[in-house]
């Protein structure tokens, strides 16, 4: 079995930034050293963070004082006044990827477009991105949810970082045919789109793609379901205890990638748990 590894496996630029600066204030402040909600959709790096002293944390009004790191998908706009206001110590690790939608978001807004964010609602980056915007902005996840959109209107289109290109491209197509004006930032980001590419090529040439990252993950789910759209032997895992056995029964070509937070050490363990069961069967 030869099992290939996608040359941009693993954490992206603004994960990696991001887990730098946390365990950089870890070392620098030692006590009262705080993110709200998880760092990074990674548990083994969570675990990783809790040990050199950075708590996760619920609400912001859970922290009394001491330092708060913002996450790489950025926090809303009225997080950050509120943790100005109680006086603690930001460490921003917002990816500048990201912040740069939320420049362009509401740029829009203050032009009056009304601002299309391509994403998913529940996701945190989006609800920091709707932040952004003065007034409302309407987010959506497929062309479908569209319908109702008035004709003629000015709209500007921004997309989470980690959308697909395909859903933004037929998303932009419909905002085309009805608005009055238009215009687009293509915000997803490159390390997103390169990896969702590598997984394209990947599925097309391998009979089974493990896809290695965080189960709330929202770019390495985004990565499976890609795979999966090509190739249904495709399954998604965050540690070496989900791989199955079955899963590689005479199969002679195994696909790797991992999404963008997902650490090259967990990858690496990932493979070689891989390669200790094919040895076993063979
Ligand atoms: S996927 Fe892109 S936007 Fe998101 S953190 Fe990584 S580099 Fe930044």
């Amino acid at each position: 079995m030869e099992v290939i590894i996608a040359k941009h496996a693993g954490v992206c630029f603004g994960v990696k930034r991001a887990i730098d600066m946390a365990f950089k204030a870890a070392r620098k402040y030692r006590n009262h050293v705080y993110t709200i909600g998880p760092l990074i959709h990674n548990p083994q790096v969570v675990d990783q963070l809790k040990e050199a002293g950075v708590i996760v944390k619920e609400e912001i009004e859970d922290i009394a004082k001491g330092t708060v790191i913002f996450r790489s998908h950025g926090v809303p706009f009225h997080l950050a006044e509120r943790a100005r206001q109680k006086g603690l110590r930001i460490v921003d690790a917002t990816c500048p990827f990201v912040k740069r939608t939320h420049k362009f978001a509401g740029m829009l807004s203050r032009k009056g477009y009304l601002v299309i964010v391509v994403g998913d609602q529940s996701h945190p980056e989006v609800e920091g991105l709707k932040s952004y915007v003065e007034g409302q902005a309407m987010v959506v996840s497929s062309p479908r949810e569209l319908a109702d959109l008035a004709g003629g209107r000015k709209v500007g289109v921004v997309a989470q970082t980690t959308q697909s290109l395909e859903n933004f491209r037929a998303i932009v197509a419909v905002c085309l045919e009805k608005a009055g004006e238009i215009r687009v930032y293509n915000t997803i980001c490159d390390a997103t789109a390169l990896r969702q590419r590598e997984a394209l090529d990947f599925a097309h040439k391998v009979d089974c793609m493990i896809v290695i990252g965080g189960h709330k993950s929202a770019n390495t789910k985004r990565l499976a379901e890609i795979c999966r759209g090509i190739l249904s032997d495709t399954h998604h895992v965050e540690g070496i205890e989900e791989l199955n056995p079955l899963w590689f029964k005479g199969k002679l070509r195994i696909g790797v990638v991992g999404g963008a937070s997902t650490p090259n050490w967990v990858i690496e363990e990932i493979v070689e748990g891989m390669r200790c069961i094919v040895s076993q069967d063979s």
